[in-house]
C-alpha cells in the first residue's frame, strides 16, 4: 500500500522496476482511472527534449517517417516519452480533462496548461498514431492523455502568446532561471549554444543580472550574425562545443560563469575550459556526460563549481516568459525556431 507521500510523487504508476520514482522507471502505467489526487490532462502537443530530438533524427537519417515510429513506440512501450539513448524528454501542452478531488495542483477542468515537468516521469499514452506529425521537428502535435501528480507542476499557458512559443519557451525555463541564480553583478559570462533557445533566455538573464562581460558561443558564422543582430551578447565568437581547445581559444580570458545550452555531447571539457578558478559551470544540456565534466574538470585541475541545470526553479516559468516577452533579442532568435 503506496502513502499519500509516494502517491503524490507517483510511484504508484511504476511498473517496473517496482521501488524507483517515475523518472527512473523502465515503464509506467498511463492507462489506471485518475487517482484522487491525480489530474488528467487530454495532450495536444510534444515538447520533445532537444537533445532527444536530436538523437532520434541522427540515429534516423533525418527520415521524418522513421522518427515518428521510434516515438510511437518509445511511448507505447514504456508508457511516457523518454528516449533511452539520452534519457530526456521534453514537455507538452493540453486541456485539463479530469481533475481529482484531493489535487492540490490548483488545476481546474478546461485549463490550457504547460506541463513543468519532465516527459521522462509523465505516464502518457497517445491515441492517433501521431498521424499529424511529420517527425522533422521536436513539436508534436498529438492526441493523448497524460497524468499530473500530487507533485508534479503545470503552468496555465499565458493567453497572449502562440502556444508553440510558450511550449518552447515553457521547456528551457529552468536554464534563465539557473544563470540568475549564479551570476553576481559584474560576473563575466559565456554562454555555449547562445543562440539557441535555452541559450538566448540565459544571456538574457545574465544581463539583468548585471554580469559585466557576455560572451556568447555559437557555431556558425550564420547563428554568430543571428546573435549579434540580437544584440545579448557583448562579444559573439564561433567555435564547436566539442573542441575544447577551439572553445577556450574563443572565450579568451575564462569567466566567472560558463553556461552549457547546446544539445550535443561532449562540450563538457570546453566549458571547464573557458571557466576561470573559483568559477561555476550550469550543465543545462542534457547531452552532457557527468564523468565527462567530473573527471575532465579532474584531469585539468580546475577549480570550478559544476552544477547539472535543475529544470526545476521556483518562479522559473514567469521569469523565462516575462524574459521573452520584453527581451526583442531573444524573440528574434527563438521565433523562427518554432514557427
Ligand atoms: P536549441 O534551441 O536547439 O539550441 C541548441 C543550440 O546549440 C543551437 O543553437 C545549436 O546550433 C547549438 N549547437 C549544437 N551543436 C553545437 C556545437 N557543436 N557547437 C556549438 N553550438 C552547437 O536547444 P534548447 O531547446 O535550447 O536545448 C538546449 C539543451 O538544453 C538541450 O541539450 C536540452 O536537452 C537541454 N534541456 C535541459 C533541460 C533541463 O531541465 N536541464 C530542459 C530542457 C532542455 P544549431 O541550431 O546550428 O544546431
Amino acid at each position: 500500500m503506496t502513502t499519500a507521500a509516494e502517491r503524490a510523487l507517483g510511484v504508484h504508476r511504476v511498473l517496473e522496476p517496482v521501488g524507483v520514482l517515475p523518472q527512473a522507471a523502465h515503464r509506467l502505467d498511463p492507462d489506471a482511472p485518475t487517482g484522487r489526487d491525480e489530474v488528467r490532462i487530454d495532450v495536444e502537443r510534444l515538447n520533445l527534449d532537444a537533445a532527444s530530438f536530436r538523437q532520434l533524427n541522427e540515429a534516423h537519417a533525418g527520415d521524418g517517417d522513421a522518427v515518428r515510429s521510434a516515438v510511437l513506440e518509445i511511448v507505447g512501450r514504456r508508457g511516457k516519452m523518454q528516449n533511452p539513448v539520452t534519457g530526456s524528454g521534453g514537455m507538452l501542452i493540453g486541456r485539463v480533462a479530469e481533475v481529482g478531488d484531493d489535487s492540490p495542483l490548483g488545476l481546474a477542468v478546461g485549463d490550457r496548461v504547460a506541463t513543468l515537468v519532465s516527459l521522462t516521469l509523465t505516464p502518457l499514452r497517445i491515441t492517433d498514431g501521431l498521424e499529424r506529425w511529420d517527425g522533422l521537428g521536436e513539436q508534436v502535435p498529438t492526441t493523448g492523455t497524460a497524468v499530473l501528480f500530487a507533485r508534479s507542476i503545470a503552468a496555465v499557458l499565458p493567453e497572449d502568446l502562440p502556444e508553440n512559443v510558450a511550449l518552447a519557451v515553457l521547456d528551457v525555463c529552468g536554464a534563465p532561471a539557473a544563470t540568475e541564480r549564479v551570476v553576481r553583478r559584474g560576473s563575466s559570462v559565456a554562454v555555449i549554444g547562445a543562440a539557441g533557445k535555452s541559450g538566448c533566455l540565459s544571456l538574457a538573464a545574465a544581463r539583468d543580472a548585471h554580469a559585466h562581460r557576455l560572451v556568447g558561443v555559437v557555431r556558425t558564422e550564420q547563428e554568430a550574425t543571428a546573435l549579434r543582430a540580437a544584440g545579448l551578447a557583448d562579444e559573439v565568437v564561433v567555435a564547436d562545443a566539442t573542441d575544447p581547445l577551439a572553445v577556450a581559444a574563443a572565450v579568451g580570458d575564462p569567466v566567472d560563469v560558463t553556461v552549457v545550452c547546446v544539445d550535443v555531447a561532449g562540450a563538457e571539457h570546453g566549458a571547464v575550459l573557458a571557466t576561470a578558478d573559483g568559477g561555476t559551470v550550469v550543465f543545462f544540456s542534457m547531452a552532457t556526460s557527468f564523468p565527462g565534466a567530473a573527471l575532465g574538470a579532474e584531469g585539468m585541475a580546475a577549480d570550478v563549481t559544476m552544477l547539472i541545470g535543475n529544470g526545476y526553479t521556483p518562479g522559473h516559468a514567469a521569469l523565462a516568459l516575462d524574459l521573452y516577452r520584453r527581451t526583442p533579442g531573444v524573440r528574434a532568435l527563438i521565433d523562427p525556431r518554432v514557427h
